[in-house]
């Protein structure tokens, strides 16, 4: 064997079980298909580029007092957490024809939290307790075929050849969908299990979020909260997007189905969300100093076609693999968490019950 385990995926699952593993001394192989950590955690600096303060493409809040799990990773991290902003008033948009309306603002219950520096900050922390000679980016898994005593995973890097890596165990650290879609099993998937990862939705992979950057949070002297929906569009539900570190935005999720998206192209949604806040916040909110769009039902390392056509939460279920399969694989994505599916409470639930799981079969393996 070349390793005892691969974990398929570096979102936050995949690099919680990679460092609850690494911690107990067992060696790991983490390969994700993308260049940078994080899957779909992502924090643009406001350039189009990764940034260490930047705006949330990807999730933007935790709950920890719903969410004891994360709230007790987060601490044990040593990250710091700020409130959503939304002191102000809040603004519905009804109807294309009648203007928007302004309601005193309601503080919402339980507060949602950003993470200081972005939500990649968790990748990061994540990051820095995996050695880093485990991590191995731009290796996209392809295939998975049972051995007498472990796995063989295919993956593809930059080489054209097909390179391969043997395993007792493989953690697959993406949504279950995904993994169905673009990885090919030998032997195949019995059916029970293909209908279960095919009709388990990856939650938020339909979505795209539109950010505008300013010089000021001109709605807050305003006294507005940046909060507003809309049953108008193109988005439907908008916030305020301010830096931990004060830098001012607003963001929306854009309302609209994938394929109208396709249609319209980044261009003319931009013109279209701008005409949107400049209606909901005023003539300074038509003028940013840049704009961000992330459309993920448009990248293929979360969102397959089947996203398109069925979304929302994922359903738990009491196994996720059977067959002779459920011997070396196990699934620690979010979605397959069995209290807070599809969230990043959800990522780290998953994958700390599968690094769990493995701790005990190695140990059951070890016993004379
Ligand atoms: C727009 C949006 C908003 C969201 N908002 C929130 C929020 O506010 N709060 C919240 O709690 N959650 C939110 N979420 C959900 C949250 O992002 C996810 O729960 C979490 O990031 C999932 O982590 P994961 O590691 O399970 O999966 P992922 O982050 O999807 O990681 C999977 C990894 O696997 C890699 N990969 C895929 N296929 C292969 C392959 N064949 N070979 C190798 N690598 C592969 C990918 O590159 C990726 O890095 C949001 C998600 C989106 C998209």
């Amino acid at each position: 064997m070349d390793t005892r385990v691969v974990i398929i995926g570096g979102g936050v699952s995949g690099l919680n079980a990679a460092r609850l593993l690494s911690a107990a001394n067992i060696p790991v192989a983490l390969l994700d298909a993308r260049d940078l950590l994080g899957g779909r955690v992502l924090t643009d600096d406001g350039t189009g580029s990764p940034g260490e303060d930047g705006y949330d493409l990807g999730p933007s809040w935790v709950w920890p007092r719903l969410q004891p799990a994360i709230a007790a990773l987060i601490a044990d991290l040593g990250l710091a957490t700020f409130p959503q902003s939304s002191d102000g008033d809040v603004i519905f948009e009804r109807m294309s024809r009648e203007s928007a309306q302004r309601y005193s603002g309601a503080q919402r219950e339980p507060e949602s939290m950003r993470l200081a520096g972005g939500s990649s900050a968790l990748v990061r922390a994540l990051t820095a307790a995996v050695p880093t000679g485990s991590i191995r980016l731009g290796c996209r898994v392809v295939g998975l075929a049972l051995l007498e005593d472990g796995v063989r995973v295919t993956y593809r890097d930059e080489s054209t050849a097909d390179r391969h890596i043997d395993a007792e165990f493989v953690v697959a650290a993406v949504p279950p969908r995904l993994l169905h879609a673009s990885v090919a099993l030998s032997p195949a998937l019995e059916a029970e299990t293909t209908e279960l990862w095919r009709r388990t939705p990856t939650w938020m992979g339909n979505q795209a979020k539109f950010f505008a950057l300013y010089d000021t949070p001109f709605w807050r002297d305003a006294g507005l909260s940046g909060t507003a929906q809309s049953m108008v569009g193109p988005m439907l539900e908008m916030h305020d997007a301010t830096t931990s570190s004060g830098r001012p935005a607003l963001f929306g999720f854009l309302g609209m189905s994938p394929g109208q998206r396709r249609l319209m192209g980044d261009d003319a949604l931009t013109a279209a969300c701008l005409a949107q806040f400049e209606r909901i916040f005023g003539p300074q909110a038509g003028a940013p100093t840049s704009t961000l769009i992330k459309d993920w039902a448009a990248d293929p390392l979360t969102a397959t076609d089947d996203d398109e056509v069925s979304s929302g939460h994922p359903m738990p279920a009491p196994s996720w693999v059977h067959g002779p399969w459920s011997r070396r694989l196990l699934l620690a994505g979010s979605e397959v968490s069995p209290t807070e599916a599809g969230y990043l409470a959800g990522a780290v639930e998953a994958s700390t019950l599968a690094a769990a799981d493995l701790r005990r079969r190695l140990k059951a393996r070890q016993r004379p």
